[in-house]
């Protein structure tokens, strides 16, 4: 049983043995349940779609936001709009600072992210990470779909940790899910997804930082396939000290 008074690394552990024992739909009641704002951050990828579903039909009081960084697939953008009508919520749009991204193109170029991984994690701060301190101000609990069987980066993922560095309990409600169990609620639930799923995007990030993967290759083998680093990530995932070379940003 979770104790409200605990600590928020005590209440995260706690909320990590709840969690473990019962399905999707009570993981969420669960935490919506709990004092203070629940915030679920969507990529309109099919592990977050199932999660908004969920959330949608169980009309739980939990923030669905999604960061529009400006360089998304159309059949992102499109699938945004389609989810809100299908499950009738509102996703809230976070964006870049245009300053921001002026400063990022003066210094590197547009696309520089392809040039070094200072460029792209530099560019993932201005239109990721910046946007998500916004979606998170105020948030006590920050919902996620992050996967254990996703990659090898995130094998570990509890389903719920304390964030210190941004001081709030993330949530992974998905965090034993397999992809069979993703594409099977999909189904059952007539969840909309991505077109590009069904033509090699497992994992779909931003249009130029994403391609489809082939037949082997792991879930996320797409995402900036040019850099060598097995457990290349946005940041939105890892300790701010494992992007230490994110700028700050002008
Ligand atoms: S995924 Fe690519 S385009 Fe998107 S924010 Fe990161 S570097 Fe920039």
């Amino acid at each position: 049983m979770v104790m409200p008074s605990s600590s928020p690394a005590e209440l995260a552990a706690s909320l990590d043995r709840q969690l473990a024992s019962v399905p999707l739909q009570e993981r969420l009641r669960i935490v919506a349940g709990l004092d203070g704002r629940a915030v679920f951050t969507t990529s309109l990828g099919i592990e977050d779609q199932v999660i908004t579903a969920a959330i949608g039909l169980g009309r739980f009081p939990i923030d669905v936001s999604t960061l529009e960084t400006g360089r998304l697939f159309k059949e992102t953008v499109d699938l945004i709009a389609e989810t809100e009508e299908r499950f009738g919520i509102a996703i809230k749009r976070f964006y870049p600072k245009p300053d921001d991204i002026d400063a990022y193109a003066a210094k590197f170029g547009l696309n520089g992210f392809y040039e070094s991984v200072e460029a792209r994690h530099a560019c993932c701060h201005v239109r990721k990470l910046v946007p998500l301190a916004e979606a998170l101000s105020g948030a006590r609990f920050w919902i996620t779909g992050l996967r254990r069987s996703q990659s090898g980066n995130r094998a570990a993922t509890p389903f719920a940790e304390y964030d210190a560095e941004r001081d709030l309990i993330k949530v992974n409600p998905l965090a034993d899910w397999s992809l069979d169990d993703i594409n099977a609620y999909v189904e059952a639930e007539s969840v909309p997804t991505n077109p590009l799923h069904k033509k090699g995007y497992p994992s779909i990030g931003c249009e130029p930082c994403t391609r489809a993967i082939k037949p082997g290759e792991p879930e996320r083998a797409g995402r900036w396939w040019w850099e060598n680093d097995e457990k290349r990530e946005c940041g939105l995932h890892v300790p701010e000290a494992a992007t230490s070379l994110v700028p700050t940003p002008a």
